[in-house]
């Protein structure tokens, strides 16, 4: 009897219940000052959320408070390098493959010690307290640190992301904290950084060449730093909650990125936000540390697990599982060294996981194949909201039989994972709950709102959508019209619609949804852009009770039950010559779905009446086309040229594009095939992979004129 009514009677009362039961409100209608918009807010917290941390108003006393309240427990941990290869590529190229030794942990005590050590030692070594530092390296245990150390000193910092902002992030810096690899292009720069006076190398082995070309710059190392420091104390300068602890510098995904500055209340509000939504998150959970530190995801990540007592153990995007590009074969990568139990992630990297998984299923074929794929089948019909799928029992079996295997990528022991930073995709998300059983917390914000916006519960299965408001923001929409009032483009908000909004009208009736640029308002809602008066003016704006509001671009919808749906960015809305507007970003997350596709980047042109695409192949499903097609005697990027190789992968955007039901002027009607990946090294995508669509115009600006010439 227990198996039938685990097995088939509950499941069937649950999706009943899903499906027909009164719909729980995530996000409430509230009452905002400010331009009139429609506003929501989180159902458990009537006034924005500050701090959660009783007499907690800044990152300096956050993190004391930690380190007493956890001083024995481990929190910082990092792997050491066993052994170095060179191992070469079948296309004559060479690749580093480590292999790495288990965790060595710092308990909070220590990493205290270091950290006040560290910042007496800046003092030691003529670093003034008015001056300015910047970090720029990998994620890793001396980001952290330094980032603890420079409250303690009241002056801001600024983080150094990638390539382009280099230059432009280490103006007024006079003290730079980087990796050994980052001090090299410091040094290749040198002669633009006329402020920079002292550079602090992670690493020991500083390049020996690096001080002769730098003559007038003090090169020294973190641990000497810290060494003086220990000899040589400093009292603490506190900072203020409204001081500035963070410049930090946005993606540039839509053009120059700019420097937002935030202060200790503004990160604060995000983290107490967050913490509210990650369910039980405490002292027996694990954390692994790979995304950039340089991104406010990570950073307010990492700042939180710290906070809680959650062990941080580093990794790399490159090192991350046992099949990882630099990890040497047959020995261990992060997450099965780490066994994390929560973790951060981007679409792209979930989306590789993804990818990673089905390619191997499909290349061990056999039975094995079949189970999986009829497994995942039983799973997705349950997660779908089908009492005929897998549901009780028989879930545990699968779980057991199957997706066992596949947990064990990441460790085994992931209950959670946060993503943000871009939207998910509904089927990415489908499949981590299915294979790693986990739950999803899907995140949206910007660096101008540190991060935090809204953020989806954890009991919440649909996909496609970010959740209700976090309890540290109001979310509000204001009007968007692209010119007029009329559009063909279905998304767009009629006026009439919208003015029903305050009545409450959207609680029973939920078609059509209301939909506007989405406007955060809270005390996350960073300062502003540094040294960048017109800009903040024009995005930031305070109302008459005193809220900070900032005017995001995206343009979103709400759904009858208070959560938003990212469904545009104002930026990415090219009208064409007949009049057509043309969302980019909707039909690349489309069209990027083919297997032929790495990465796509879609471009429409007001003076023509059609789109066009650059597409980065997927190597590895070209390569295996090429051979089923009998085509030989060929490397990739000679492939990425073929005729036929074009044709056949337009196909498959065309045919893409039909199942998404886009209009036939939103479907590439030429392409151009390339073969290098676009990578953050290449300046093409930002450290969370996002399209830098200005770069990308500009790197490509020729192939893109062929294309509208041809
Ligand atoms: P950044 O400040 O660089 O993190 O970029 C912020 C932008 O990323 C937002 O304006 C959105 O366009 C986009 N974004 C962030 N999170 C999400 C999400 N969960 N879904 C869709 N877009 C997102």
């Amino acid at each position: 009897m227990s198996p039938y009514i685990f097995g088939v009677i509950l499941p069937l009362l649950a999706t009943l219940l899903l499906r027909n039961g009164p719909k729980r409100r995530r996000g409430l209608p509230v009452d905002v000052g400010g331009e009139p918009g429609l506003a929501i807010r989180n159902r458990r917290f009537e006034s924005p959320v500050r701090s959660a941390w009783e007499g907690v108003t800044t990152l300096a006393e956050l993190f004391e408070a930690a380190c007493k309240a956890h001083a024995a427990r481990i929190l910082l941990g990092t792997r050491a390098v066993v052994a170095r290869e060179v191992e070469a590529g079948h296309d004559g190229r060479s690749f580093e493959k480590l292999h790495l030794g288990e965790y060595r942990w710092l308990p909070y005590d220590a990493v205290f010690e270091v950290v006040s050590a560290f910042a007496s030692g800046l003092f030691f070594i003529g670093h003034l307290r008015e001056e300015r530092v910047a970090i720029f390296a990998d994620t890793r245990q001396e980001w952290f640190m330094a980032l603890q150390v420079l409250p303690l000193l009241s002056n801001p910092i600024f983080y150094i992301d990638d390539k382009t902002q280099e230059q432009s992030s280490c103006t007024e810096v006079t003290t730079v904290i980087c990796g050994r690899k980052e001090l090299r292009t410091l040094v290749n720069i040198s002669g633009q950084l006329d402020s920079v006076k002292r550079v602090i190398c992670m690493d020991d082995d500083i390049p020996s060449d690096a001080s002769v070309i730098a003559f007038d710059w003090i090169i020294t190392s973190f641990s000497e730093v810290e060494r003086l420091g220990r000899e040589n104390p400093v009292d603490a300068d506190l900072p203020l909650s409204a001081d500035v602890a963070v410049i930090m510098y946005t993606s540039g995904s839509t053009g120059l990125p700019k420097g937002v500055m935030m202060t200790h209340a503004n990160v604060l509000a995000t983290l107490s936000a967050v913490m509210t939504i990650v369910p039980d998150i405490g002292t027996k959970d694990v954390y692994l540390a790979y995304l950039p530190m340089a991104h406010i995801l990570e950073l307010a990540a990492e700042n939180l697990m710290a906070a809680v007592g959650v062990p941080i153990g580093y990794g790399s995007p490159l090192t991350l599982t046992d099949t990882s590009n630099k990890i040497k074969k047959g020995t261990k990568g992060d997450a099965t060294a780490l066994r994390p139990t929560l973790m951060a992630a981007v679409p792209a990297i979930l989306d590789r996981v993804r990818d990673g998984v089905f390619k191997k299923v499909n290349a061990t074929g056999g039975l094995s194949k079949k189970l999986f794929h009829f497994a995942y089948a039983r799973r997705l019909q349950a997660v779908n909201g089908s009492w005929f799928g897998a549901w009780g029992l028989e879930k545990a079996l699968w779980n057991f039989l199957v997706f066992r295997k596949v947990r064990a990528i990441l460790g085994g022991q992931i209950r959670f994972i946060l993503s943000g930073g871009a939207p998910l995709s509904g089927d990415t998300q489908k499949f981590i709950n299915i294979c790693f059983g986990a739950p999803i917390g899907q995140g949206y914000g910007l660096t101008e709102t540190c991060a935090g916006a809204t953020f989806s519960d954890v009991d919440d299965t649909s996909v496609g959508r970010v959740g209700p408001p976090l309890p540290c923001s109001y979310i509000k929409f204001t009007l968007w019209f692209p010119e007029k009032r009329y559009f063909s483009y279905e998304h767009l908000i009629f006026l009439p619609q919208l003015i029903d909004w305050p009545e409450g009208g959207y609680l029973t009736n939920d078609s059509p949804m209301p939909r506007g640029e989405i406007v955060i308002g809270g005390p996350n809602v960073t300062l502003g852009y540094f040294k960048n008066e017109e800009k903040t003016k024009e995005l930031y704006k305070v109302d008459e009770r005193g809220m900070r509001w900032f005017y995001t671009g995206d343009v979103g919808r709400i759904h009858p039950d208070g959560c938003l749906e990212i469904i545009d960015r104002k930026k990415d809305i090219v009208k064409l010559q007949h009049g057509e507007y043309v969302s980019l970003g909707k039909v690349e997350a489309a069209l990027i779905v083919s297997p032929f596709v790495d990465n796509i980047l879609v471009h429409a042109d007001p003076f023509h009446s059609y789109c066009v695409a650059l597409v980065v192949g997927s190597q590895s499903a070209l390569e295996e086309w090429a051979s089923e097609k009998g085509i030989s005697d060929f490397n990739f990027s000679e492939l990425c040229e073929k005729e036929e190789t074009v044709k056949e992968v337009h196909a498959s955007l065309v045919k893409e594009g039909k199942l998404a039901r886009l209009e036939k002027f939103e479907i590439p009607a030429k392409i151009k095939l390339l073969s290098d990946p676009w990578t953050p090294d290449s300046g093409l995508v930002t450290a969370a992979l996002k399209l830098k669509r200005e770069a990308i115009k500009k790197t490509f600006n020729e192939e893109l004129s062929k294309l509208y010439a041809s």
